[in-house]
């Protein structure tokens, strides 16, 4: 959980009064699903302080094991994988039960991007009139895919990034060796999830590399090193489209980094402050064009060969 997220629930959890219903949004990525789970555990902890959970009570050695009976998370079902009326249903009909060992029922309601408004209507009554020590912890990427008439009965919370120390506690706590933390941290910001990704997804590795080849070689004006990196992907189309994309994400972050450095998207952040540094903005202009439209032939089928040799003409010509 970040720092701004952990106060505010702090505040709330002193203060004895933890709204009945909550919402966590925010970018994929930042980490709702693991606050609310570690929400959950504060507030079903048996150790009396509210403000933490112990990690060694009944309760939380039940959470360690996801077996604990009175935390319960709502099934995703469907075309959509969204949460049914009958999902709903099936949770208000057992809110009205008694905790099993704790002295509060958590439900978790995770990734509501693609709950139906008859389910959301379906909820309106218990979080509206919610049973004794009855929590709701919703998580979604935006507030705008509730119901107003929800969202007036819940309390929402936006869920920003991690500082970079908090994210590396929190790769390191998933065993991730610090100096790839550290990379994924300066390519990715504190976005965990996307961090965690860049680092175990193989498909997304090469992408990183060959993007940051790309880019090294066009701040050290290497047109034979660009081409020679073009050539080990030109057989792929699909490699080619993905590292054509982060490639406008990069140029787009040497604009963006000039106003803002923590306003970056893209997956080589150290690259784009790199050139941000000796392009003037007419050139960058320039190389975003030039990439945009190697990635729209790409996506209209040209050959990925002869595009990205294009590309290397235009960009070092
Ligand atoms: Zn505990």
């Amino acid at each position: 959980m970040n720092s701004a997220l952990r106060e505010t629930v702090d505040n709330m959890l002193s203060a004895g009064r933890f709204p009945h219903a909550v919402l966590l949004y925010g970018d994929s990525g930042v980490g709702k699903k693991y606050s609310a789970k570690e929400i959950s555990a504060m507030l079903l902890c048996h150790s009396g302080s509210k403000r933490f959970a112990c990690g060694k009570c009944t309760s939380c050695t039940l959470l360690e094991s996801d077996s604990h009976p009175d935390l319960i998370i709502a099934e995703h079902s469907g075309k959509r994988n969204g949460i049914s009326v009958a999902e709903v249903r099936r949770l208000c009909a057992d809110a009205s039960i008694a905790p099993n060992t704790s002295d509060s029922k958590v439900y978790l309601i995770l990734d509501a991007d693609a709950m139906e408004a008859a389910a959301q209507n379906a909820l309106l009554k218990i979080i509206e009139e919610p049973p004794e020590n009855v929590y709701f912890i919703f998580t979604a990427q935006s507030k705008s895919v509730f119901l107003p008439t929800i969202l007036s009965r819940i309390v929402s919370i936006g869920v920003g990034e991690c500082s970079e120390s908090e994210c590396l506690k929190a790769l390191a706590e998933h065993g991730i060796p610090t100096e790839d933390a550290k990379r994924a941290y300066e390519d990715n910001g504190g976005n965990i999830g996307k961090c965690l990704l860049s680092i175990n997804d193989d498909d997304r590795i090469k992408v990183r590399q060959t993007v940051a080849a790309l880019v090294d070689c066009i701040i050290n004006r290497d047109e034979y090193g660009f081409l020679k990196v073009c050539h080990s992907i030109e057989t792929d189309s699909e490699m080619t489209k993905n590292v054509l994309s982060e490639m406008i994400a990069v140029v787009r972050d040497i604009s963006a980094c000039r106003i803002d450095s923590d306003n970056s998207i893209s997956i080589y952040r150290k690259g784009a402050y790199a050139l941000s540094q000796t392009m003037s903005h007419k050139s960058v202009i320039r190389l975003y064009e030039c990439v945009l439209a190697a990635y729209s032939d790409i996506k209209m089928n040209v050959s990925p060969k002869l595009a990205l040799c294009l590309l290397c003409s235009q960009i070092f010509n």
